[in-house]
């Protein structure tokens, strides 16, 4: 698997470029983009690695992970894929956010496959599942691969995200953690800010799993 990681946006939003190192098949996880230079950067690495992009994959629908779908589908083709529940924020602007995290409101396309608990997304030899783990957000997903997980707002590295937004639940999001630290502990941490880690560090020293590991 090839995975590489770009920040971008004034949030500091790690964007995902996930491909199968045989076929060349990829995924787009997270494009907040917010300047056309970033999507061009990521499109440039895309292409020196001459990679097929297949998905852009929203871990939730808020407009710092999401501002990118649209210059995103417009090069590459793929289809937007989001959870069932967070996909009505991607044709809302006061329901991803953009005002209260200061973004320009821009119109995004919508959902082209909506994703649920379960479903598998796979380009070439990596496939990557869906788990639900809303908390952040209703929709709220991570993608578990073979030796990474995706945890968008969910986890981070020493932290958790926030649970005073719209659609926010301290509760959901601590029964979201709970799925997450049965991962295996050598499994490698990609969150949606921040530094990446793994579920043996998290487990150690976030102080929001103390409780939750056994
Ligand atoms: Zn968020
Ligand atoms: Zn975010």
């Amino acid at each position: 698997m090839i995975t590489k990681m770009f920040t971008v946006g004034t949030l500091f939003t790690n964007c995902y470029v996930v491909g199968c190192i045989e076929t060349k098949e990829a995924l787009i996880i997270d494009p907040g983009f917010e300047t056309d230079l970033e999507a061009e950067t990521v499109l440039k690495e895309i292409d020196q690695r001459k990679l097929r992009v297949r998905y852009i994959v929203n871990t939730h629908g808020h407009l710092d992970h999401t501002a990118g779908n649209g210059i995103m589908k417009k090069l590459t083709s793929a289809p937007i894929l989001i959870h069932e529940y967070d996909a009505p924020m991607l044709t809302d602007s006061a329901k991803n956010l953009s005002m209260l995290f200061g973004l320009r409101t821009t119109s995004l396309p919508p959902a082209d496959r909506m994703l649920q608990d379960g479903d598998v997304v796979q380009v070439g030899d990596v496939a990557l599942r869906v788990l639900h783990t809303p908390g952040h957000s209703r929709g709220g997903i991570s993608l578990l691969g073979a030796e990474a997980v995706f945890t968008g707002d969910t986890l981070f590295a020493g932290s958790i995200g926030r649970t005073d937004l719209p659609g926010s639940s301290y509760e959901e999001i601590m029964l979201s953690l709970k799925k997450l630290v049965t991962l295996p502990d050598h499994m490698r941490v990609y969150p949606g800010h921040g530094p990446t880690s793994t579920i043996r560090e998290e487990k150690r020293r976030n102080p929001f799993l103390q409780n939750l590991s056994t």
